[in-house]
Parts: structure tokens; sequence; C-alpha cells
């Protein structure tokens, strides 16, 4: 083998002007020690804060560093694509801008990437400084989104992982708009590799995902890789109408044999509020898909770059 393939480390960070000066010392010490040549790619997501000045600054001092900037807040899926369509060579890693992936693990990730792996992903064997019913959420979503999915999606994986050449190319294929990217990872297929470690809390800010935005998350991914919900509304209405023709049958058999006074108000009410129930629900199934369908078919491109400054260690890197 020739000169070892060059490592990006893309980090997608919005409003993170706190962790970044503490998390790049400790990146830049373990990067230090690799034997091969290795970049920091830093996506600013459309931040709000000073973290741009936080990141030139960086790139000031550093050469390895190159930076883009988004043209607003696209979300981490979209930054992270931003990100990885600009490693054009080699290997990347990925991490979070908090400090929640310690950087420390990186040569062990790139030791299993030199065994031949092309997805070397960390799972978390538990979540520090994170509340009980986030953690509960993300373990049901891991073990809902598990049965549902075709795609085989590893369980408290996130997106602290190493993806070699051709994963990189394969991932490069997927441009839906709809981006689950623990999903898209797993999809590319390849060897995969499941390093356990330790998530540590956040070195410092806020994080950017409240309740809300992971429930919304989890929905964007079940729809993406399941139509699993839309055979519940099938199933649903076949159960439904099972139990209507028992009922009528009933009914029937009551009217006949024993006559019937002008009874079953209470009934009627239910029975009409019940399916007038389980109509919205599969209206709203249908909806969903209907929604995600109608953002695919516009092309919108999946972001925008507002500035883009390749590490001055290679100049040769313009594009
Ligand atoms: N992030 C981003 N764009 C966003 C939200 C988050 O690039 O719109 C980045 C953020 O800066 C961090 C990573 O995604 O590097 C994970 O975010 P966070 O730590 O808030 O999520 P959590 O770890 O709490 O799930
Ligand atoms: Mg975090």
């Amino acid at each position: 083998m020739g000169s070892p393939e060059p490592l990006t480390i893309l980090i997608a960070a919005y409003n993170e002007e706190a962790s970044l000066p503490l998390l790049h010392p400790r990146l830049s010490a373990v990067l230090d020690g690799l034997d091969l040549p290795a970049r920091m790619l830093y996506v600013d997501d459309g931040s709000r804060d000073t973290t741009w000045q936080v990141l030139c600054g960086l790139a000031q001092t550093d050469p390895r560093v190159a930076l883009l900037r988004l043209s607003r807040n696209f979300g981490k899926e979209a930054a992270l694509t931003a990100g990885l369509d600009r490693v054009t060579t080699g290997a990347a890693m990925i991490l979070d801008a908090d400090g929640q992936d310690p950087p420390e693990l990186i040569p062990a990730f790139v030791a299993h990437w030199r065994e031949g792996y092309d997805d070397v992903h960390g799972t978390r064997l538990e979540r520090e400084g994170e509340g009980w019913l986030k953690r509960a959420s993300a373990h049901a979503f891991y073990r809902v989104i598990g049965h549902l999915s075709r795609t085989p999606i590893p369980r408290d994986t996130g997106d602290f992982r190493l993806l070699s050449r051709r994963a990189l190319d394969g991932l490069a294929q997927l441009r839906e708009r709809g981006r689950f990217m623990k999903g898209l990872f797993a999809w590319v297929g390849y060897r995969q590799l499941t390093v356990p470690y330790h998530r540590q809390p956040r070195v410092a800010g806020r994080s950017k995902f409240g309740f809300w935005k992971l429930w919304n998350f989890a929905l964007d991914g079940i729809t993406s890789f399941s139509t699993a919900p839309l055979r519940v509304a099938t199933y649903l209405g076949l159960a439904t109408a099972l139990a209507a023709f028992v009922f009528g049958v009933f009914i029937l058999a009551r009217t006949v044999l024993w006559g019937d006074p002008v009874r079953g108000y209470p009934s009627l009410a239910v029975l009409i509020v019940f399916l007038g129930g389980v109509q919205l629900i599969a209206l709203g199934v249908i909806g969903e898909y209907l929604g995600r369908l109608y953002l695919e078919v516009k092309e919108r491109p999946l972001y925008l770059v507002d500035d883009w400054r390749p590490p001055s260690a290679d100049a040769r890197s313009q594009g």
C-alpha cells in the first residue's frame, strides 16, 4: 500500500460556541497521535450565536481545519450530509460538537477501519446527563423501528461512526429529502462493526433536541424506513368490519327472535364516534406519507452553502 488514506473528522455544530473551544484541543491532540493525514471539517448549521467566529479562530490556528457554513439552520441530518459531500477522498468520522462522543476513541475506530470494516459505529452503553424521559423514549424508539424497518437499524446507535470510502460513495447516492441518517447508514450495508462506549454528558451548552423535535424525528425515521403504519389501517379496517358484521347479526337475531322496543341510542353514538376516530387515524397515517411524498417530489436541494473554506494544509482540494 502507498500513503495511507486520509481521515476527515466531521462535526456539525449549531449554536455550539461554548463547546467547540473545549472539544477542539482534545480532538487536535488525538489527531496528532494518528499515523495518517487527518483533517477536521466543521459544519456551521446556521448558528445564531458566535459559533462561526469561534470556528474561524480555530481555522486560523490549525491548518487542518476546514469550515463549511450553511445558509441557514437545516438540521443535523442536512448538516451532516453537507459535510459528507465535501469529503471527497479517504474516510470520514462523525462526532458531536458537544463532546458526548469522546474523540479519545478515534484511534480504536481507525484500528477497526484498518481491519477492513466500512462502518464502525459507537453504541451507547448508557446516557449520562440525560433525563429519564429522553432515555425511555429513545429506548422505545429503537425497539419500535427495529421491528418495523426492513433495513436492520442498530439499537442505541447514533451518528458517532467511521465510514470507509466505499460506504461514503454509497451514501452519496441516497439523495432523499427525508433524511434519517441512522437508517441511511444501515441501508448502505457493507462490513459493519459495533463498538460499545459510554456516552458522556454535554461539555457545555444545551441540547438542541427537545421532546417535540425528537417525536417528529422519530416519525421521520419510521415513515422513511417502513410502510407498516399504512398497513395498520387495513387491518384495523378489517377488524372493525368483522366486528360490525357480528354485531349486525346479533341485532338482527335479537329483533327477529324477541322483537325490539326502540333502544340502542348509546350503542349507536359509541359506534359512530369510534368509526369516526378510526377513519381519522387512517387518514392521518396516509397524510404522514403523502406529506413526505410531496416534499420528495419537489426535489429541492438538501442544503445551501454560504461559505466554504478548505483546510489551508491542502491547497489542492479546491471545490
Ligand atoms: N446540531 C446541528 N443542527 C441542529 C441541531 C443540532 O448541527 O439543528 C448538532 C449539534 O450542534 C451537535 C449535534 O448536532 O453537535 C447533536 O446535537 P445535541 O447535542 O443537541 O443532541 P443530543 O445529543 O442532545 O441528542
Ligand atoms: Mg449532544
